[in-house]
């Protein structure tokens, strides 16, 4: 797994302010700040807060980003580890990486612990049964998060998120209450949020204007398009404009921007299909 600790003054950190649109995650998930910034106050009222929350969505809208951006606003270690890494493991490795996180976890409490794609290692256990040793041992390691969460009192401080866009296929012992009971919606950007993450990574770019000249007709060209893509077509503009040996970036560079990564969705939709 990854560590990123703020108090190690590594490295910047995701802010809120680095998240754009999203206006309901955030204020869901700033209850966890809150929590861990506080957790005596909680305690001593008796307050029972939700162990763990889902997020759910397409990919690149921004999941990993918030997990982040809630560390670092509550200033404590986030620990982090991908639901793939868990896959063709054996010899109960994966169950045994499960059992180090959270151990390292109870060590640096308060902490959140983060799993990306926890499909990979959350599908229903039923569907697998009897497919051979592969499945057997991907459903040791959903059962040892299954104890490790369980086990994971409330004391510790520990807020555990993770991410998936297929909910779906999830095994329903993750989603019952006390373990991922909570879903927060990471959904495509709508126009006006497409503005706002235009604006905002516009803004790292050597622009001729102001990035809120360019980012409304950027957000009504761009229907469909992820957080990663808009900020995928921020720096493929800057590359343009750089082998054009430009000193500004441009608008016709954004728009060709655009227009390149509109043709390379379509063709992989067609490869797909
Ligand atoms: P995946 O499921 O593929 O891991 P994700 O939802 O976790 O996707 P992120 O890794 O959070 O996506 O986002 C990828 C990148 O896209 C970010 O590093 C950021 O540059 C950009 N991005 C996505 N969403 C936003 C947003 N809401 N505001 C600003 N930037 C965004």
């Amino acid at each position: 797994f990854t560590l990123v600790d703020p108090l190690s003054g590594q490295g910047k950190g995701v802010h809120f302010s680095d998240v754009a649109g999203l206006r309901e995650a955030k204020q869901e998930v700033m209850e966890f700040v809150d929590y861990l910034k506080r957790p005596e106050i909680y305690k001593s009222l008796g307050a029972k807060v939700p162990k763990g929350a889902l997020l759910l969505g397409p990919p690149g809208c921004g999941k990993t980003l918030l997990a982040k951006a809630v560390a670092t606003e509550a200033n404590v270690p986030f620990l982090s580890m991908n639901g793939s890494e868990f896959i063709e493991m054996i010899g109960g490795l994966g169950a045994a990486r499960v059992r180090d996180l959270f151990k390292e976890a109870r060590k640096r409490a308060p902490c959140i612990i983060y799993i990306d794609e926890i499909d990979a290692v959350g599908r229903k256990r039923s569907g697998q049964l009897g497919q051979g040793g592969a499945s057997g041992e991907s459903e040791q390691t959903l059962n040892q998060l299954l104890v490790e969460m369980d086990g994971m009192a409330s004391k510790e401080s520990v807020v555990m998120l993770a991410s998936t866009n297929r909910a779906d296929i999830l095994d329903r012992a993750l989603l019952r209450p006390g373990r991922f009971d909570r879903h927060i919606l990471i959904d495509l950007p709508d126009l006006e949020e497409r503005k706002q993450i235009f604006e905002l990574h516009l803004k790292s770019i050597a622009l001729e204007n102001e990035p809120e000249f360019y980012s409304k007709r950027l957000a009504h060209l761009t229907p469909g398009f992820s957080g990663a893509d808009i900020a995928n077509v921020c720096n493929e503009a800057a590359l343009h404009a750089a082998r054009e040996k430009q000193k500004h970036v441009t608008r016709d560079n954004l728009e060709y921007a655009v227009e390149r990564l509109v043709g390379g969705t379509e063709k992989r939709n067609h490869a797909m299909s």
